[in-house]
């Protein structure tokens, strides 16, 4: 057995602010003690980790991201290795990315397929939902099966006809099979149809560059999906979540929705609070950078956002980790915003953004512990094994240094994507140890982690629900 003592720091959970000491016995917390106190000061331990001025905080967990994401025929460039080594360097010890069912094939398959990239190769860890692409008889029955087997949570989409979009009769039909297995349904609440349309006319009308790919993703076809998706699930009396809000409106869908005392949850991201339309708008094909859906909104938006997450109508902060570079892979949409590959790199960043906003005064010290770890682990059903600090809780921990500076940029990050969308940024605050469950991935500015480290996990249903 081996053990490892956190001496010195101001112990931060969602719910608490303590000077306590952590003690780690292999891969788990076994206990706290008030710093000083005779009971801490009697622990010995293998190794101790001075913490003394620096928080301790749980390790993030990110429950949006999509390493190797085939997408618009390339794929995301980080892999489950480079994904998860960048993860853990920016202090997220956990990610759920999304296994897919291609259309014509089982939920099996398609889970299979992400095991297999995934298996070996991951620094920190990580679990599964599943994208449902083709909801029929055989879908809906396996939706129970892996309900069963700890994947939780199944991801529809109102956008993308003719891959993964799903009408509101198939969309009805698995939020029915969730009210009755527990799985929750996470929603891409976005009109797709509608919006095909307009991508149409743009392009016919020489509109063909990136800031049209936000302007024809309408803010309203965007509130007008939540609030659809909200009526669906209250007629099959499911829970709902829904992915990547950006719009003011889709907010106010959401908060209406709460008000009635609905199980309605939504997640937003680094991109949408701290990236603007003027990103997207950025000359010589830059603004293909920021192309993601929901796509970015005029800075105003990024008000209704930030009352969100500190009214808890917004519960979550991931980041729909999704990288191209730059080179080769957005510029496959030159002359055609719509070819342009959707997603943005973000994994290795969001602990920080999220406290400068602590920094900056948007939300307090413990709503950061919240909407990055608490909330999303409590989600999607990994709670109080990932998300706090406490005793039986898997020792995933971060000795969090408030005080570092750094400057965002591609030169120096970890994930493997040709530039960043945060370049030169600069943000107090920095991850200076991160161990997951009870080893040492990063100290200081060394990487001590490795491949295969990183175990799967396995999930209960939303441990949220109201
Ligand atoms: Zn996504």
């Amino acid at each position: 057995m081996s053990r490892t003592l956190i001496r010195g720091g101001l112990v931060i959970t969602a719910v608490d602010e303590v000077h306590a000491d952590v003690l780690v016995e292999d891969e788990k917390v076994v206990a706290l003690a008030a710093a000083g106190s005779t009971v801490a000061e009697g622990w010995t331990a293998d190794t101790v980790i001075d913490a003394a001025g620096k928080y301790v905080i749980p390790g993030g967990v990110d429950a949006h991201t999509h390493m190797e994401l085939p997408f618009g025929g390339t794929f995301a460039s980080d892999t489950f290795e480079t994904g998860t080594r960048a993860a853990a360097w920016g202090g997220t010890t956990t990610i759920v990315d999304f296994a897919v069912q291609s259309v014509g094939e089982s939920l099996r398959a398609g889970l299979d397929t992400w095991h297999a990239k995934a298996e070996g190769n991951c620094a920190v860890d990580y679990a599964f939902h599943m994208i449902v692409s083709d909801v029929d008889e055989n879908s809906l029955k396996e939706m129970d099966l892996l309900v069963d087997e700890g994947v939780t949570s199944f991801k529809l989409f109102m956008a993308y006809p003719g891959v993964f979009y799903s009408d509101d009769g198939r969309i009805l039909r698995a939020m029915q099979r969730g009210a009755a297995n527990g799985g929750l349904v996470m929603m891409h609440a976005e009109n797709g149809i509608a919006i095909d349309v307009l991508v149409e006319q743009a392009l016919a009308a020489g509109r063909t560059d990136p800031r049209h790919h936000g302007e024809v993703r309408r803010e309203l076809l965007e509130a007008e999906a939540t609030h659809r998706a909200i009526r669906l699930a209250e007629v099959a009396g499911a829970p709902l979540y829904v992915v990547h809000v950006s719009a003011e409106q889709a907010v106010a869908e959401l908060a209406t929705a709460r008000d009635r005392g609905l199980n309605v949850f939504a997640e937003t991201c680094p991109q949408y609070l701290f990236l603007s339309t003027d990103n997207l708008a950025e000359p010589d094909f830059e603004g293909a950078k920021y192309v993601c859906s929901t796509p970015l909104r005029p800075k105003d938006h990024q008000a209704a956002l930030w009352k969100g997450l500190r009214t808890n109508d917004l519960q979550v902060v991931s980041t729909d980790h999704c990288p191209f570079c730059f080179v080769g892979q957005k510029e496959l949409g030159r002359g055609d915003f719509s070819k342009i590959p959707n997603g943005l790199p973000g994994v290795e960043n969001r602990m920080d953004l999220l406290h400068q906003a602590v920094v900056d005064g948007h939300i307090s010290r413990r709503r950061w512990i919240e909407i990055a770890c608490a909330t999303p682990a409590r989600m999607f059903g990994l709670y109080p094994r990932k998300g706090t600090i406490a005793p039986g809780a898997d020792a995933d921990i971060v000795i969090y240094d408030p005080g570092a500076e750094q400057v965002v940029s591609a030169a120096t990050h970890h994930m493997n994507v040709d530039y960043s969308a945060y370049e030169g940024k600069r943000l107090r605050g920095k991850a200076r140890t991160v161990i997951s469950r009870g080893t040492v991935v990063v100290d200081r500015d060394r990487y001590l982690g490795r491949a295969g480290h990183g175990r799967y996990q396995t999930r209960e249903t939303c441990q949220y629900l109201v």
